[in-house]
């Protein structure tokens, strides 16, 4: 099964709108196990778009369009699918009672051009859009294959698809996919791909790798009759990926919104400890992260932002002349603000940042990218030291990473404590 994505709408080739509903779709349609070979962007250009049509439906079983749904005169997304497939467009009164409900609920002056979003073709599935005023379609375009319309403002797109979309995909393709979230830290790309890539040419389950700053996942995908047997094929998979990655692996999820993150938050809670920060290069990056996940608060006491040297002494009770005597940043430095922090706030556990993100502040002992994280807990303290590379950005946000990822595994190292 092959999709194609169809992205109608001048500003998308002008630059003016990033295009993001082709991301969307191209990653909600791989999870599904269709082939995504081509995404398309075409103006409000009717001959343009008709000739992008015909070369779509000539080479993909499933073409989805996005954007041009609207009443205006640009909006031709219907109108020239309906000409390529030589059918009418009618109005059709269950998108014509959508489409006038919804301007009453937004309290909006419905003109007549309005009409024009409740008019398909009369063989379409009409899908009404609760997020929005123009209603979506299925489109039969023979051969089996189909047109799906769907609104351009990614707030409608989104939901609508994943609510209305998916479920006919599903049928449509007539198996199910179960798929495992599998997320690496400590492990780069390649080396991931060496020790795996015998598994990822198999074809039932697939293994696909992709990766963001200092992360790798790997999505394992089954196709089955049911949930049971994917599970069941997926399961000797999982084992060998584990035998062969062996704890660089932090988590293996049902769905692709893990992060370091929630494991972390996760990790805490079911221990029932909390924590606190302590943070120099990373200016408060690391609680922030943390807050991002709901339930934090049961976790997160607090945090320090200790940017300058006085502060650490001020806030944190390192003290000066270890500073002088071994830089700030050091592992001594790292430890001692870990431990102040973790004292102040009576935490079960604190971590702490000092380091050098640049592009400036480096010395030749001290290059751009020294990093040291500090660990402490109620019976021992130590610090760890990372070299990284890159952008300011890219430092900081790999110093974040790093320091989720030295909670977690502290956390792990224990027993899960009963309530
Ligand atoms: P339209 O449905 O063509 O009237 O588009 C309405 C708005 O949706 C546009 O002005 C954009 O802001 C947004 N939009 C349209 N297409 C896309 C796309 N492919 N990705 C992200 N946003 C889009
Ligand atoms: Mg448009």
């Amino acid at each position: 099964m092959v999709a194609e994505i169809l992205c109608v709408g001048t500003e998308l080739l002008m630059g003016q709108v990033l295009n993001t509903n082709a991301q969307f779709l191209s990653r909600r349609l791989s999870a599904l196990g269709i082939s995504v070979y081509h995404q398309t962007v075409v103006g409000d250009n009717e001959q343009r778009l008709e000739e992008a049509y015909r070369q779509a439906l000539g080479r993909s079983d499933i073409v989805i369009t996005s954007g041009g749904l609207g009443p205006t005169v640009d909006d031709i997304t219907k109108r020239a699918a309906a000409r390529v497939l030589g059918k009418e467009l009618v109005l059709r009164p269950e998108a014509d009672r959508m489409v006038r409900e919804r301007f009453l609920q937004y309290h909006k002056q419905m003109t007549e051009n309005n009409r024009s979003q409740a008019m398909f073709t009369g063989d379409s599935q009409v899908l009404l859009n609760p997020y929005g005023t123009a209603p979506a379609a299925i489109v039969p375009a023979g051969e089996g294959k189909v047109i799906i319309h769907l609104p351009g403002p990614p707030r409608e797109l989104e939901p609508l698809f994943v609510e209305a979309v998916e479920p006919y995909l599903r049928a449509y393709t007539g198996s199910v996919l179960v798929s495992r979230y599998i997320r690496i830290f400590g492990m780069g790309e390649a080396e991931v791909d060496m020790r795996l890539h015998d598994l990822e040419e198999r074809g039932n389950p697939t293994l696909s790798p992709y990766c963001s700053t200092g992360e790798v996942m790997l999505r394992a995908t089954a196709a089955a009759a049911d949930e049971k047997e994917g599970l069941e094929l997926l399961k000797p998979l999982l084992v060998e990926i584990r035998k062969r990655l062996g704890d660089v692996i932090y988590e293996i999820g049902e769905d692709d919104s893990g992060s370091l993150e929630k494991t972390c938050i996760d990790a805490f809670m079911k221990r029932h400890m909390t924590v606190t920060t302590a943070e120099s290069l990373t200016g408060g990056l690391i609680a922030a992260t943390l807050v991002e996940v709901p339930g934090a608060s049961n976790v997160l006491r607090g945090g320090y932002v200790t940017y300058q040297s006085e502060a650490k002494t001020m806030m944190l009770g390192v003290p000066s002349d270890l500073i002088e005597r071994c830089g700030v940043v050091s592992a001594e430095v790292a430890v001692s603000m870990a431990e102040g922090a973790r004292k102040k706030l009576d935490v079960d556990m604190a971590v702490s940042a000092t380091g050098v993100a640049g592009p400036g502040g480096g010395t030749e002992e001290c290059p751009v990218g020294t990093v040291f994280l500090g660990i402490a807990d109620r019976e021992k303290s130590y610090a760890v030291a990372l070299h990284l590379s890159g952008t300011r950005e890219r430092i900081r946000t790999l110093t974040v990473k790093h320091a989720l990822h030295a909670l977690i595994r502290e956390a792990e190292g224990r027993a899960v404590q009963n309530t």
